[in-house]
C-alpha cells in the first residue's frame, strides 16, 4: 500500500466589512478574512495540503491572485479542484486533521457544519474531516484579532 502525506498553512489578515469564510461556512462576525478569493483561509490549508502531498505546489500557483477570474471566488470551487488534482494523480484522500487559530469568534457551533461542508466536497465522511480550534490566549496578531491562522494535515492512499 502506497502513502502520502500533505500540510499546508494560510494566513489572512481580519477586517471589518468583509464576510467571514471558515471552513465553507458563513460565520457572523464583526470582521472578516481580507483577500483575493473569499479568502476562507481553512479551505486554502486543506488545498496546500492536498496540492503538497502529490508535489503540484500550492495555491497561489494554480490560483493567482493576480487573477480576475479568483477575485471573489467561492474557495469550495478551489477545494474541489484541488481534490480533483489528486485524484487524477491516483489517489484516495484517506482523513483531513486541521487548525484553525484564532481568537474570536468562537467556532464549535459551526463545526459540525464545516465538517459535513468540506466532507462532502471530498468525498469522506464527515468523522474523517477533524476540525480543531485554538486561541492565542490574547498572545501575537491572532489575539489582537488582526488575524486568523490555519493549518491542515491530509493523508492520501494510492489506489
Ligand atoms: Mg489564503
Amino acid at each position: 500500500m502506497s502513502y502520502r502525506i500533505g500540510q499546508g498553512i494560510d494566513f489572512h489578515q481580519l477586517v471589518e466589512g468583509r464576510d467571514l469564510w471558515l471552513g465553507g461556512v458563513k460565520i457572523p462576525h464583526t470582521k472578516g478574512c481580507l483577500g483575493h478569493s473569499d479568502a476562507d483561509v481553512l479551505l486554502h490549508a486543506i488545498c496546500d495540503a492536498l496540492l503538497g502531498s502529490v508535489g503540484l505546489g500550492d495555491i497561489g500557483l494554480h490560483f493567482p491572485d493576480t487573477d480576475p477570474a479568483y477575485k471573489n471566488i467561492d474557495s469550495k470551487v478551489l477545494l474541489r479542484r484541488c481534490y480533483n488534482m489528486v485524484r487524477e494523480k491516483g489517489y484516495w484522500l484517506v482523513n483531513i486533521d486541521s487548525t484553525l487559530l484564532l481568537q474570536a469568534p468562537k467556532i464549535k457551533p459551526y463545526v459540525s457544519q464545516m465538517q459535513e461542508t468540506i466532507a462532502r466536497i471530498v468525498h469522506l465522511s464527515a468523522e474523517d474531516v477533524s476540525i480543531k480550534a485554538t486561541t492565542t490566549e490574547q498572545l501575537s496578531f491572532i489575539g489582537r484579532q488582526e488575524g486568523v491562522v490555519a493549518t491542515a494535515n491530509i493523508l492520501l492512499q494510492k489506489y
